[in-house]
């Protein structure tokens, strides 16, 4: 059934009682042209923009829990293309085009919110970064603003302004940016592509990958052996022991990161603000509840909780720029698997192994790069060539020493 107008009417005056389920539940087939491995947003997004733009045949999207219960269900919802280096610009921006569009493509309502992003600048030095930063933006065509330190007042009046440490100087605004609602991205894929033919095949792990003479010919499951003509990984936080199925070892670690909502409150903030003196942003969800977050726990785990230094480390930093947040109440807290690559930017490429394709190294930066990594993924695993807005974000760039390291720190992601 397409969601309109005309279908909630009927569906008010009828009890609620005509919807049909959102995606089928549908047992395995023996064999796909393409099985893609992790039903979280970019697997579900890679399925979509397969089923929609490219002729590739029967496709199955193989899920070890269910439809939204990782990474795609556990941010803190923030989109945006503020990036500096070639490699990201282009990429970013394109997922954040594909953002502008998405609800009237895949018919769902994801709530995206162009609320903005603001980075805020505590020195002279950041600043100037900033203006480097928003400078590239600009020259490729993506929005970014200014601001001084009276624009920022303005748009947040109730931030420590005058804190000894950390005075707040000015900021970068990009105003295309904002948040989407998470967990209804990974429903509105899900039911997208179903509706186009792809099996959704949830509570079936993947447990081991056949390979024949240097090919992939399929995946061992809990719910037996799937053939396949071509398989794809997107299992985000679990990269590195998919890679392991096929032999390699991926420039990848798994970290926990946190995130935290308060209790509901009124409207005070509308938009996302990210503090430049410690990692914390903060915006607000449309049920009243501040959301925000930090850095990673900096050691290596699969557990999705974190731990209590973090938890400090990120209240710190929110009382620092926004005192008045000592009052709040704190509701509740969560942590994910990040897939950290070594230079913070993502993997979209071929592998060593025949038909074997990666996608992964989202760090904590994935959610934003949805639409735009399942639609480059899926050109690369129907063309056999990465899309051209991808084609940096290459596996070997760690061997060619082509890294696109955002942050500057080099191959650290435990550094703080
Ligand atoms: C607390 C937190 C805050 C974040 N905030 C932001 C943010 O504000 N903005 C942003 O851009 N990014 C953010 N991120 C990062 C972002 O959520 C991830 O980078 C992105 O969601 C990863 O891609 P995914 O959605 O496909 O991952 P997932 O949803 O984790 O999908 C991977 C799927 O693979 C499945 N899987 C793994 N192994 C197997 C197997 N063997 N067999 C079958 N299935 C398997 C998993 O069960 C999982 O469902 C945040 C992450 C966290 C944890």
């Amino acid at each position: 059934m397409r969601y309109s107008l005309a279908s909630l009417l009927l569906n008010a005056f009828s009890g609620q009682s005509r919807w049909s389920p959102a995606w089928r539940n549908p047992e395995p087939a023996a064999h796909y042209d393409v099985v893609i491995v992790g039903g979280g947003g970019h697997g579900l997004a890679t399925a979509h923009y397969l089923a929609k733009h490219h002729d590739v045949g029967r496709i199955a999207v193989l899920e070890k829990g269910y439809v939204g219960s990782g990474n795609v269900g556990r941010n803190t919802t923030i989109i945006r293309s503020n990036y500096l280096l070639p490699g990201n610009t282009a990429f970013y921006e394109l997922s954040l085009k594909l953002w502008e569009g998405l609800e009237q493509d895949i018919n769902f309502n994801a709530m995206v919110s162009q609320r903005g992003v603001l980075n805020l600048c505590h020195t002279d030095a950041q600043r100037d970064a900033y203006v480097r930063r928003g400078n590239a933006m600009r020259l490729n065509g993506v929005d970014a603003e200014l601001l001084d330190a009276d624009q920022v007042r303005a748009f947040v009046p109730f931030f420590n302004f005058d804190n000894a440490r950390f005075p707040i100087k000015g900021g970068l605004l990009q105003k295309r940016g904002g948040t989407v609602r998470h967990d209804a991205v990974a429903w509105g894929y899900a039911r997208a592509a179903d509706r186009q033919g792809v099996d959704i095949i949830q509570h079936c792990e993947v447990t081991g990958l056949r390979i024949d003479k240097g090919k992939v010919t399929g995946v061992e499951t809990t719910k037996g052996f799937i053939g396949a003509g071509k398989v794809a990984l997107a299992g985000a936080g679990h990269s590195s022991r998919l890679a392991a199925m096929a032999g390699m070892r991926l420039p990848i670690e798994s970290h926990v990161l946190q995130a935290f909502v308060s209790e509901a409150l009124k409207p005070m903030i509308d938009t996302v603000v990210t503090f430049g003196a410690g990692h914390f942003y903060v915006s607000q969800s449309d049920k009243g509840g501040l959301v925000f977050g930090g850095d990673i726990d900096g050691y290596n785990s699969y557990a999705q909780r974190g731990n209590l230094p973090v938890v400090e480390d990120v209240m710190e930093s929110a009382m620092a720029l926004w005192p008045a947040l000592g009052r709040v109440r704190l509701l509740r807290s969560w942590g994910g698997v990040m897939d950290m690559s070594m230079d913070g930017s993502p993997i979209i490429d071929k592998t060593p192994v025949g038909n074997l394709y990666l996608n992964a190294g989202w760090c904590y930066g994935g959610f934003k790069a949805t639409p735009g990594s399942g639609y480059c993924f899926a050109h690369l695993i129907a063309n056999d060539q990465p899309h051209p807005v991808a084609d940096r974000l290459r596996l070997d760039r760690f061997a060619r020493g082509a890294l696109i390291d955002e942050k500057g720190v080099g191959a650290q992601p435990n550094l703080h």
